[in-house]
């Protein structure tokens, strides 16, 4: 696919859009359409449903469909990071039943990584699994479980042996959300919604089928799911198409899919590319602030920071001096872009940018951008978190301090 090009691409969506699209489809047959043609996931490897782009031409993909006004694949995190998590880990069964059920939007997964004394230091995790016959018996508590209110199927990290250092003791898993012993309670954010929910699990059960990568190689496999993630946030490759949630519980598949098309994820408030440096410059000439020196400032800062984002991506898809930290470097530079975003769409609307709602100014944008602004710079691993990645991994840097590398996870020191 690499010599595909974005006109190419995004010409081949339109077309296929023109053939397919239609309001009046169910949510489930119009994904069974957009699984057939590659385009729910088209970074996937042909071979699991996908069409082997690589990450600059999935903007195309999705900005087709934006403009045609659609709706999306199943949103979340089953097809941006379990999916391509198991074409790289699973066995040739979770290939064809797990990701196949996350490309038609049966089901929706959630992220059980995070706890509440583990979360930068995800290794330091205490969610246990122990073997009882063929299920592992699970105990632990999982907190900013994001969607986990919707969820089928989360992506646990739980600890299968306590004897091995702390990165060596983790397996990952496939668990069943549905079943006694997983209560999931929501948790309300500053956005005014309740995206995310603490899960506890007491003794929940799960097949050792639904072990993915190999049993105790969890943290490799989490690492996989975690560069993806972090590469997601940095692209900026999300379209602002209508979205529905996939799964039993929001229960959408039989529902219209023009009955979706208005719907916006709340991710949407956190991508910032070239439009937005264009609806503000548009804002700066309305209000009479384009000759000020400070705003024509701020706006090229903008326009830099996007243009380099850019240019970042097709050096990554040209692979020339990589330097393995590409997923960091991207997800730090949106995170700063969507700050400088937030306080330059702020000095240009004043007071108006606390307005929400489709009369004020932006249909309420600049609010959304403001208080959503924290959350890219804390999931998918915090801005120092990459800072350290970036100097251990890319400049060899020493490590931190404190190297309990070779410990076993039971004897290391604990918080107080
Ligand atoms: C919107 C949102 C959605 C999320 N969704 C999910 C989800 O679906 N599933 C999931 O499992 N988790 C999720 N998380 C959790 C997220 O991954 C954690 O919040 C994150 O990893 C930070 O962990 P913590 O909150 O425990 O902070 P801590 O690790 O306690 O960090 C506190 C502060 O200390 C700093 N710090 C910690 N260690 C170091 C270090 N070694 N060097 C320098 N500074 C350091 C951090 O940068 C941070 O500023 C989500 C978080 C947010 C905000």
């Amino acid at each position: 696919m690499s010599n595909t090009t974005v006109e190419q691409v995004q010409a081949g969506v339109e077309a296929w859009i023109g053939a397919n699209w239609d309001p009046a489809l169910s949510v489930r047959e119009w994904w069974a359409r957009l699984a057939a043609s590659g385009y729910s996931a088209p970074m996937l490897p042909v071979e699991v449903g996908g069409l082997g782009y690589s990450r600059d031409l999935l903007a195309p993909v999705n900005s087709a469909l934006t403009k045609a006004g659609c709706v999306g694949p199943p949103l979340g995190m089953g097809i941006s990071l379990v999916s391509p998590t198991i074409a790289v880990h699973g066995t040739e069964t979770q290939k064809q039943t797990l990701i196949r059920e996350i490309l038609l939007g049966e089901a929706a997964w959630c992220q059980l990584f995070s706890e509440p004394n583990s979360g930068s230091d995800l290794a330091g995790m205490q969610c246990r699994a122990e073997l009882d016959g063929d299920e592992y018996v699970i105990t632990g508590q999982k907190v900013w479980t994001t969607g986990g209110q919707w969820a089928d199927r989360g992506m646990l990290l739980a600890r299968t042996n306590f004897d091995l250092p702390k990165h060596q003791g983790i397996t990952f898993f496939a668990l069943d959300m549905h079943q006694p012993g997983v209560e999931v309670r929501p948790l309300r954010e500053m956005t005014g919604r309740a995206m995310f929910n603490e899960v506890f699990i007491t003794e929940a059960r799960v097949h050792r089928d639904m072990v993915i990568g190999g049993l105790n190689n969890g943290w490799a496999v989490a690492n996989t799911t975690l560069t993806f993630e972090r590469a997601s946030i940095g692209s900026g490759g999300g379209g602002n198409f209508g979205v529905a949630i996939p799964g039993t519980v929001a229960n959408n598949l039989d529902r219209a899919v023009g009955d979706f098309v208005a719907e916006r994820s709340s991710q949407a408030a956190g991508s910032v590319g070239a439009g937005t440096v264009k609806q503000y410059i548009g804002i700066a000439r309305e209000r009479g602030l384009s000759n000020d020196p400070t705003v024509r400032q701020d706006l090229a800062e903008l326009h830099i920071l996007t243009e380099v984002n850019r240019l970042n991506m097709l050096r990554t898809r040209a692979a020339q001096n990589l330097t393995g930290v590409e997923g960091n470097l991207a997800k730090m530079l949106m995170t700063h872009t969507l700050r400088r975003a937030r306080d330059v769409g702020s000095a240009l609307l004043g007071a108006g940018a606390m307005l929400w709602g489709p009369d004020a100014p932006t249909g309420g944008a600049v609010q959304e951008m403001t208080v959503y602004s924290p959350a890219p710079s804390i999931y998918g691993g915090t801005d120092q978190v990459q800072r350290n990645i970036v100097g251990e991994r890319g400049l060899g840097l020493p490590k931190e301090p404190g190297d309990f590398r070779a410990t076993p996870f039971k004897d290391l020191p604990k918080n107080g």
